[in-house]
């Protein structure tokens, strides 16, 4: 059996990336539509030969509970809209999947992760990379010290954004700006390099090179965690300019992703030579590995769970304060 997965919100990554992978997926299928456009339903549905019962918008969403065609809906609106689509997805009884980050506040992340708990359903984060074999590889590579202890590690996301109007410049929708974006990769790179949990922050914004364009969210930032090992990261974050890199180096060597947080071809090398292994879709992958876990009717692996998205929430305001303050965060 294919679980049937409801997509909310038919933006970019939903229509560019999730439906059409969602054609090459064994363990799930692309089963409903949640948005507010109708033109957009009438479109899909003829796409995707999706049946009129399985059409929602954001009024009518929570009869969703009684459609057994859907058994998980997978959340994918802005940032400030992922928390009240998630408690009401799982009031009505379905597991849910909801894009990074996966709230604002850690008070919001720790509301949705209660209402899935309480409706004894499972929460996991549209974290694709867990699933990604070059994105596993260096974590084997670091976590597993095949280099020996890693030293410091550079891991950095950015890029030029296009139309300032959309809401990702938006403070109130996005919780703020790249750092909300991609910096959130970053701050995973790092984090599943070392497999430790950073004990201090400190953090600086950029001056701001385009004040018109950059009103309400940072244009630039970087942030240096250090880490229980003694090792430290270095990182930057951009809507300004371009940079996609995770490198660390350990004490017997090397080893780097670049790109390293993209949709792939993801690419690597270690100071021993090229890193190989088979490039997969990133999103079928995830939701390919979501499915079977609930197939099987296991808990999904901590990594990629809500608490794992809260705990990078925590870690992206704690950025921001160290930013604010000047200060450095203690995060023991
Ligand atoms: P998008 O702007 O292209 O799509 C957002 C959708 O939400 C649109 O269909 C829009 O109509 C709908 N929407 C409903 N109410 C809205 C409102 N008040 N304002 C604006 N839009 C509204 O955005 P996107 O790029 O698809 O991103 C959606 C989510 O997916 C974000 O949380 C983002 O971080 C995440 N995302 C994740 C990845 C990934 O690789 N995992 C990639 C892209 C986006």
């Amino acid at each position: 059996r294919k679980l049937g997965i409801a997509l909310v919100g038919l933006g970019y990554y939903s229509k560019n990336l999730l439906a059409p992978a969602l054609q090459q997926t064994q363990h799930c299928r692309l089963a409903g539509i949640v948005t507010g456009t109708p033109a957009k339903a009438d479109e899909w549905m003829a796409k995707y030969n999706i049946p009129k019962a399985n059409v929602y918008d954001y009024k009518n969403f929570d009869r969703i509970a009684d459609n057994p065609d859907i058994d998980i809906v997978y959340v994918v609106l802005p940032n400030s809209m992922h928390t009240e689509f998630v408690v009401r997805a799982a009031q009505a009884g379905k597991h849910v999947i909801c894009e990074k980050p996966l709230a604002i506040t850690e008070a919001e992340c720790d509301q949705m992760i209660n209402a899935c708990r309480k409706a004894n359903k499972q929460l996991a984060v549209g974290y694709r990379l867990h699933y990604e074999p070059f994105t596993q590889e260096v974590m084997r590579l670091g976590q597993q010290k095949v280099f020996g202890a890693v030293k410091f590690i550079e891991s950095s996301d950015g890029f030029r954004i296009g139309d300032p109007s959309q809401w990702r410049m938006k403070k109130a929708m996005a919780g703020g700006g790249p750092l909300m974006d991609v910096g959130i990769y970053a701050v995973q790179g790092a984090r599943y390099v070392t497999g430790e949990e950073p004990i201090s922050v400190t953090a600086q914004f950029s001056a701001k090179t385009e004040p018109q364009k950059f009103k309400e969210v940072e244009e630039t930032m970087s942030w240096q965690f250090r880490f229980p090992s003694g090792a430290m990261s270095n990182s930057t974050t951009s809507y300004t300019a371009g940079v996609e890199r995770l490198y660390a180096s350990c004490e017997k060597g090397w080893f780097e992703l670049s790109p390293a947080f993209g949709y792939g071809p993801l690419k690597g090398r270690t100071s021993k030579g090229p890193i190989e292994m088979p490039v997969v879709n990133h999103q079928a992958a995830h939701m390919d590995g979501v499915s079977k876990t609930l197939l099987d009717g296991k808990p999904l692996p901590d990594h990629i769970t809500g608490e794992e998205g809260k705990r990078d929430v925590r870690l992206l305001q704690a950025i921001y304060r160290a930013a604010e303050t000047g200060r450095t965060i203690n995060l023991k």
